[in-house]
């Protein structure tokens, strides 16, 4: 029940309309039994919107496209983790005080986890918000990247802060990469048709990492199982990073089994 002692949580973006973020939280709330809600935040003023954290008294927030950079400077403190990686997805308010984290890198890991890295080739698609903690990942695990991306300047910009090389979609039969992972909404519903790599034979040793959650199949993902590579979906990263942000503001985890039945039942019906 909603009453004047639920503490009020948020998701900040633009455009919110794919965020499962207030699905997937307010689920994980009821389970660990905290009288929270979290609701979405459609924002075009940041400035605003964190004011708005502190004049309300939002005790968690989820933070979301265009925001994970331009929130850094406006908070109190920034976790050193997230410095490295650049990016902001969790902002956590004592006080008034707002300190940002990064808990994607969690999901990633927790995506990733048993896939050796050191010395493989990682073909990093895209190079937004979410590219820079998956970058971030493979160099601190001893990979060697390579990024694909519609605008070659904002792969460049990564290369610059991680080490690796830019390349054009015509080297990427030759580049024979082991991991693939793909950061842009290529594949993503409603476009369940698309593709970021189309014509691409992937093969068996591969992994190829989809950050898309919605649909948990992707056409990428699909036609990488069917080769016979190692397919892993956004789902998995997506219950890891929200379990992190729970964990950071609450204390209290959730079981990560239990959310990705959760996400599995309601994620097929959208
Ligand atoms: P973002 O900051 O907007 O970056 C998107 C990237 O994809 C950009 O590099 C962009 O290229 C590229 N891109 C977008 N549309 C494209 C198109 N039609 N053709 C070619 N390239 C295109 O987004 P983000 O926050 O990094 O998120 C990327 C994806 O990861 C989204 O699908 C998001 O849902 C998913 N994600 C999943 C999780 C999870 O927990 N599983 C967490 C975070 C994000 P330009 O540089 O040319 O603009």
């Amino acid at each position: 029940m909603i009453t004047s002692a639920t503490k009020l949580n948020a998701v900040i973006g633009n455009p919110l309309g794919h965020s499962l973020s207030p699905l997937l939280h307010n689920y994980m709330y009821e389970r660990l039994g905290i009288d929270a809600v979290m609701l979405a935040f459609e924002s075009s003023d940041l400035r605003k919107a964190v004011n708005g954290i502190k004049d309300l008294g939002i005790g968690l927030t989820a933070v979301t496209l265009p925001f994970k950079e331009a929130i850094m400077p406006l908070l109190g403190s920034v976790d050193p983790l997230a410095s490295k990686i650049g990016a902001v997805n969790t902002v956590v308010n004592k006080n008034g005080r707002l300190s940002g984290y990064n808990t994607d890198i969690l999901g990633i890991a927790a995506a990733l986890k048993g896939v050796p890295v050191r010395g493989r080739k990682v073909l990093l698609l895209g190079a937004g918000g979410a590219a820079l903690a998956a970058a971030y990942y493979a160099v601190s695990n001893g990979g060697d990247l390579y990024y694909l991306n519609r605008t070659p300047a904002k792969a460049k910009r990564l290369a610059r802060r991680f080490g690796g090389e830019v390349i054009l979609p015509k080297a990427v039969e030759g580049l024979d990469p082991d991991i693939i992972v793909n950061a842009t909404p290529i594949g993503m519903h409603p476009k369940t048709d698309a593709t970021p790599l189309p014509g691409y034979r992937f093969r068996k040793g591969q992994t190829v990492f989809d950050l898309i959650y919605n649909p948990v199949r992707t056409r990428l993902i699909s036609e990488a199982a069917r080769a016979g590579a190692r397919a892993v979906s956004g789902e998995v990263m997506f219950a890891h990073q929200a379990i992190a942000q729970v964990k950071l503001w609450s204390g209290k985890q959730a079981e990560s089994g239990k959310v990705i039945r959760f996400l599995d039942k309601n994620l097929i019906n959208l």
